[in-house]
């Protein structure tokens, strides 16, 4: 009398990989060891705010090649443009969100690389000509690009 009975319900017990329940309260899944679900990194992961971008689309060319770079990342904001104008300029620019916290210094240096791509506009160093566009050889005197 008094003690609880050998074999009764202890949440401690409950198998690693299973749900622990705590009654009336939630029931928290737990990952095995060295095995990630689908589901865990909404759960355990902190999502990083990386950086604003100057628009929709570069937000979303940003966000495209950080996921093909293997670090997925989501573009949020992106509807409060149409209010623009009642907001600080800072709070309607879209934001880059790494879905995975440790994926900062890495995507950092991807968007660095994009924000710091070789101008596509140059001058000529033979005949002093203004290049435009795509251009990697003059269109006036057939030089090459500067390297
Ligand atoms: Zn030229």
């Amino acid at each position: 009398m008094g003690l609880a009975p050998t074999g009764s319900y202890s949440p401690l017990k409950t198998a690693i990989g299973t749900q622990i329940r705590a009654p009336g309260l939630w029931s928290l899944p737990i990952p095995r060891p060295g095995f990630t679900p689908a589901w865990a990194p909404a759960i355990v992961t902190v999502m990083l705010r990386l950086t604003h971008a100057p628009n929709i689309a570069i937000a979303t060319l940003w966000s495209d090649l950080l996921c093909e770079a293997g670090m997925p990342a989501s573009v949020q904001r992106q509807y409060l443009s149409s209010v623009a104008g009642e907001l600080p300029p800072s709070e309607c620019l879209p934001e880059i969100w790494l879905r995975y916290a440790e994926h900062e210094e890495r995507a950092r240096a991807l968007l660095h690389e994009l924000q710091h791509l070789p101008q596509r506009h140059w001058r000529c160093q033979r005949c002093g000509e203004q290049i435009e566009g795509g251009f990697e050889q003059c269109w006036n005197c057939g030089a090459l690009m500067p390297r």
